[in-house]
């Protein structure tokens, strides 16, 4: 398979080919496809296995950042994985002109808020804070269509999960919906059923 193959965007195929992407790893040869064709996902892959841009390459493929709101939300367990999260989707992203906004909590509200507010597209988020902003009701125009678990795992771990489970409480029902995780502990396949529609499994 080649990044040729997957019907990506122009603007999203030239930032691979800036990366100097040769070939898709093979958590993105089974994700990239799933992910256009709109199903909800299970993803079991460790970092480093290219699980990012598995997701982000057909997600800033289908989603248009001139469209008004928040379309993407992506949920990580820390801060130093936001700020790489957000980082990778800045390189895949920029050349169709996404804006993303990477939120956690120890900084400011206000900023913070005010650059979603400047038209981000994309919101990478630590569970704390992402709720902290739903439940304050600081957010207009928030109805992300796409929904990204990273590392579920990890939050299960630092107790996040019950957090998790109220962040879903303020999104649209009507979604796309994505978990990755390392491995699948119980609680994360009872989560997975939760929020998730008819997913489909893969695995590396
Ligand atoms: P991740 O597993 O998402 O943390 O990605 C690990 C690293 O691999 C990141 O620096 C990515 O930019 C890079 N990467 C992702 N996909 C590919 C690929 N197909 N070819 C080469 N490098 C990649």
């Amino acid at each position: 398979t080649t990044f040729e193959s997957f019907a990506l965007d122009a603007a999203i195929f030239k930032a691979v080919q800036e990366a100097g992407f040769k070939e898709p790893s093979p958590i993105q040869q089974q994700a990239i496809p799933l992910v256009l064709e709109g199903h909800d996902m299970v993803a079991q892959a460790q970092t480093g296995t290219g699980k990012t841009a598995a997701f982000a390459l057909p997600i800033l493929s289908k989603v248009d950042p001139r469209e008004k709101g928040v379309h993407v939300l992506v949920i990580t367990p820390t801060r130093e994985l936001a700020t790489q999260v957000s980082d990778e989707i800045y390189m895949l992203g920029r050349f169709k002109g996404f804006k993303t906004v990477t939120v956690y909590g120890g900084s400011s509200y206000t900023r913070q808020m005010k650059l979603i507010e400047a038209g981000a597209s994309v919101v990478v988020a630590t569970p704390g804070r992402m709720l902290d902003l739903l439940k304050n009701n600081r957010l207009k125009d928030f109805n992300p269509s796409v929904v990204v678990l990273d590392e579920a795992d990890e939050m299960l771990d630092m107790g996040f999960l019950d957090d998790i489970k109220e962040i879903f409480t303020y999104l649209p029902s009507s979604r796309q919906t994505m978990l990755f995780s390392a491995t699948m502990p119980e609680p994360i396949k009872q989560l997975a059923k939760k929020i998730l529609k008819e997913p489909k499994f893969v695995s590396v």
